[in-house]
Formats: structure tokens, sequence, C-alpha cells
């Protein structure tokens, strides 16, 4: 390719397709490179976000949560559903035809904004080089001002768990699952093995989740994860602490799991399908040549600083490529920023303030500093907490499960994070988060209009609770 270009991006993932997007608004003439091929063997982008992550993962936990709803909930309100069944090809399909949708758009938005969309796979060579190698196989150099390295994730392996694309699968394979198991079992009861899990136990699964680590959603804020585990354990999840996975043998139709628990003691368990959802790792493989200048940390994440420049002058890493929280939102977030500093700006990035949501139902959501973290900190602090069984929007949805937690600063008042299981805790957290970014005290929230009845009153109520002032819960201490 004869063209120079301002600006290549390598990945287009949430966060690469973003940043091209944000570079050519700003009038930098960009190209992204992308290696993803569908069903046809067309290049499409999106990136795993899109083609085989949040989104198909949505549309599943969406379709299977309305079979659940209609089978188990709507009774209560003189609904009769007699007779309801699921159509898994048909679930399938949808979920397929979103993801369509969704990637044409990306390669729609490219042409709107003047992006060169190039289909294969790109090197980084020394000197801001980029080697394209298209799908048909012919290698070609493009010279950059700047490169954005922005090639994802993909699933972490286990040697005692291998796919066999049939009986144990990733998290890819068990979004393609074309009917119930009638065991299901889950190694990594992280955010997307609950998710998955969550699916099959309401289309009606057996599903057992193997934990190796002893606490329930470690990272958590760990009132909300106690809760979380209360409520999902409610709704049929066996969730196993402690029980790490050491081998499987496939026997026939079936997949035996051995594993070992907290107290040392081995276990088996045999499940119709396995999926293995232990976490992702940066996908490097093939991006760099040796005399790039890239540097990776010690665990293989590729190196860079607080704006996401790596150690070779005029190259950036974004997403799940690096530090930080693998979500689809902090690699979009990296993408303008850095696409905004090649412009020219002095962008910067709140990494204090990234939401992170699990979709189950309820959903858990958090944002800013658990009360441990808080507490580990030595920082004075009071909590607001208020149930969602108190609130009159979500008895009249009879969705009233889960509480919302805000901790604020005792010196100053200032929001230092919220923590969320209820339903719609996703949207709730996002609230918080604007106040969080404006500095905003749980006085100020507390002090700010709610509509009513709605969900987001279980936030007001939590912020006035952070100072004895909550009206529809009795206070732990009074407000003078
Ligand atoms: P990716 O989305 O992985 O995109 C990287 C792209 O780079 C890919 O398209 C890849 O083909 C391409 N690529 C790689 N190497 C090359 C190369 N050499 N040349 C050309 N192209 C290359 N996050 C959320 O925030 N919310 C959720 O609800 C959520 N749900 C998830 C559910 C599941 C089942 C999974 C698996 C993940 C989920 N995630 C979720 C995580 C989210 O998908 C990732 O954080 C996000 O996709 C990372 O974006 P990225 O752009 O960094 O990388
Ligand atoms: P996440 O990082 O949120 O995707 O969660 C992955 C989970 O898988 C983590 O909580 C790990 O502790 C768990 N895990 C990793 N390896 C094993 C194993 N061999 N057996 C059981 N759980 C595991």
């Amino acid at each position: 390719m004869s063209d120079k270009f301002d600006v290549v991006v390598i990945g287009s993932g949430p966060a690469g397709y973003v940043a091209a997007i944000r570079a050519a608004q700003l009038g930098l003439k960009t190209a992204c490179i992308e290696k993803w091929k569908n069903t046809e063997g067309q290049g499409v982008n999106g990136g795993t976000c899109l083609n085989v992550g949040c989104i198909p993962s949505k549309a599943l936990l969406d379709s299977s949560f309305k079979y659940h709803e209609a089978k188990e909930e709507l009774g209560i309100h003189g609904i009769s559903t007699k007779g309801v069944a699921m159509d898994i090809p048909a679930m399938l399909k949808r979920k397929n035809s979103i993801i369509n949708q969704l990637t044409g758009g990306i390669a729609g938005l490219f042409k709107a904004n003047g992006v060169t969309a190039l289909y294969g796979t790109g090197k980084l060579l020394a000197g801001k080089k980029v080697e394209l190698t298209d799908n048909d196989g012919a290698v070609t150099v493009i010279d950059a001002d700047n490169v954005i390295l922005a090639s994802g994730s993909l699933p972490i392996a286990i040697p005692v768990a291998q796919l066999d694309g049939d009986l144990i699968v990733d998290s890819t394979g068990a979004l393609e699952i074309g009917e119930v198991p009638k065991r299901l079992g889950v190694i990594g009861a992280g955010v997307i093995g609950l998710e998955l899990g969550s699916v099959w136990n309401r289309l009606g699964s057996e599903v057992v989740l193997l934990e190796a680590m002893e606490d329930f959603l470690a990272i958590m804020d760990k009132g909300i994860a106690k809760e979380s585990k209360k409520i999902f354990t409610k709704q049929g999840l066996d969730i196993r602490l402690g029980a790490r996975v050491t081998g499987t043998e496939i026997k026939g139709k079936e997949v035996e799991v051995t594993y070992k628990a907290a107290d040392g003691s081995e276990h088996k368990q045999t499940f119709d399908k396995l999926i293995v959802c232990v976490g992702r790792r940066a996908f490097t493989d093939g991006l760099l040549a040796d005399d790039s200048g890239v540097q990776l940390d010690e665990r293989g994440t590729v190196f860079v600083d607080d704006q996401c420049a790596t150690n070779a002058p005029g190259v950036y890493a974004i997403g799940d490529l690096v530090r930080g929280p693998m979500l689809a939102h902090k690699g979009s977030e990296e993408g303008v920023m850095v696409a905004e500093n090649i412009a020219g700006h002095k962008a910067q990035m709140n990494y204090d303030i990234v939401p992170n949501v699990i979709y189950t139902h309820p959903e858990v959501a958090s944002v800013g500093q658990t009360e441990e973290q808080i507490k580990a900190a030595g920082e004075p602090y009071n909590v607001g907490t208020f149930p969602f069984s108190a609130s009159g929007r979500a008895m009249a949805a009879n969705d009233t499960q889960g509480m919302v937690k805000i901790i604020a600063h005792a010196d100053t008042d200032r929001i230092l994070g919220c923590h969320i299981v209820g339903p719609s805790a996703a949207d709730l957290v996002q609230q918080v988060a604007i106040a969080m970014e404006f500095g905003s005290s749980a006085e100020d929230l507390g002090m700010t209009v709610f509509g009513h009845p709605t969900l987001s009153e279980t936030v007001h109520e939590a912020a006035l609770a952070v100072n004895g002032a909550a009206i529809h819960i009795p206070n732990r201490k009074r407000r003078k």
C-alpha cells in the first residue's frame, strides 16, 4: 500500500473501532485492520464484544429470562402461560441476527467517518510500519505515523479441561449450545461463568459452578457478593467454592470432572456439557515483530503508561491487551483518549470510575471502591444501604431482591463507591458513576429530586442513608 496513514489501528473490537472512528472524526487519516471472519469467511468488525462476548451473551440472557419469567413469574400478575415452550434454534438465530446487525453497523460507521477498513492480519514491525496479510494471503507493508494496538483477548485454556468442541467448550462454544443439557458444569464462577450458567439454569439445566477460590466474587464488595450468592443459590445455581478442577475425562456422551475441595478431599461429578470460564488472556500472538520495540509486562499484557503509550514511540495499546479490567467500555474510553492525544489534545481517562456489571437477574453492578478497599486504605467512611424490598416500584414489578449500598468519605461525604445487587443495577450504578465523576457528595445525591415511583429512588434513599436521613427505612443514625 503506497499511502501513509496518520493512524493504523490493529483490531476492531470496542477498543479498536472506537479509536479508529474518533481518530477519523478528528481529521486523522485512519485505517483499521481486522482479522475476524464470519461463518461465510468474510471479514467482520466488532471483535469479541460483538461476535462472541457482551452482545451475544446478553441476547441469550434476555431470551432465557423472558422464558423463565413467562414460565415462573407471570402467574403472580394473573397471567396464565400454560404450554409456554422454548425454541433453542430460534433463540440462537435471533442472537446471530443481532450480531450481524451490529457488526454490519461498524462497517457503516467506518464508511461514514472515512475510516479505511482493511481485512486481514496486522503485525507491528520496527519504525511504525505495519505488515498486513490479507485474507487471500497477500502481504503489504503500511506506513503509519501512529499505531494503536487493540488485538484484545482470548479465553484462557487449562490443560485439565481440554476443549473438544462438543462436550467441553469455552465461552465462545457456550454461545452455540443447541439443546438444553440436563447437567451443566461450569468451571469458574466469575462474571462470564455466572452469566452463562444463568442462561442454561433458566432454560432447565441443573447447573453446578466449580470455583477454585474460597471467596465468591472476590473482587466485589463483600456485602454485595454475599447477598448475590444467596440470591443465585435460591435460583438453583449450585455454586461450589474452593473447588479446584484437577481433571476431566470424556466418557461416551458425558464428561466426568474431578475437583479438589478446600479441605483437600477429591470429588467427581458427571455432566452432559462443561463450560470452561476461567478468565481471559491478552492476545499478542503474531502481533509484534521481534524488533517492534513494544514490551510486554510479566502477565503477558502490553506494557503501557497512563495514556496507553507503549515503550515504542508513536505506538499505543488499548483494551483487553493492556492492564486493567477486561471490559468493553474501558477499552473504548482508552481508544477515545489515545485518538484525542494523537490529535494533540490532552485527554485523560478516569480509571477510578469504571462501572462493572454482571448481567444475571438481578444484576450485580459496582463502581468505585469496595468497603474492604476503603477500610484497608485506612479512610474513615459512612455506608448507606437501601433494600429493593422497600421500593414501591420494585414491588409493583415483583422484583424486590437485593439492595443498594453507597459508601462516602466520613469527613468530606464524597462518594467513594456504589455497589448494587438488584433489578436494573447496571443502569442504577451508572447514575452514581455520573455523580462521582462530578465529585458528588452523598448529600448532593440526597438533595437531587428523583422521580416517583422509580427504581432510581433506591439510589436516592441509599445516599440519604449514608447520613442517617433515609425516609423509607429506619436509619442507623439520625442526621442532626
Ligand atoms: P476484542 O473485542 O477482543 O477485539 C480484538 C479484535 O482484534 C478482534 O476482533 C481480533 O480478531 C482482532 N485482532 C487480534 N489480533 C489481530 C491482528 N494481528 N490483526 C488484525 N486483527 C487482530 N465486557 C463488558 O464490558 N460487558 C459485558 O457484558 C461483557 N460480556 C462479555 C461476555 C463474554 C461471553 C465475553 C467473552 C466477554 C465479555 N466482555 C464484556 C468482555 C469484552 O468482550 C471485552 O472486554 C472487549 O471485547 C475487549 O475489547 P477489545 O477491543 O480490547 O478486544
Ligand atoms: P473471571 O476472571 O471473572 O472470568 O473468573 C474466572 C474464575 O475461574 C476465577 O474466579 C478463577 O478462580 C476460576 N478458576 C480458574 N481456574 C480454575 C480451576 N481449575 N477450577 C475452578 N475454578 C478455576
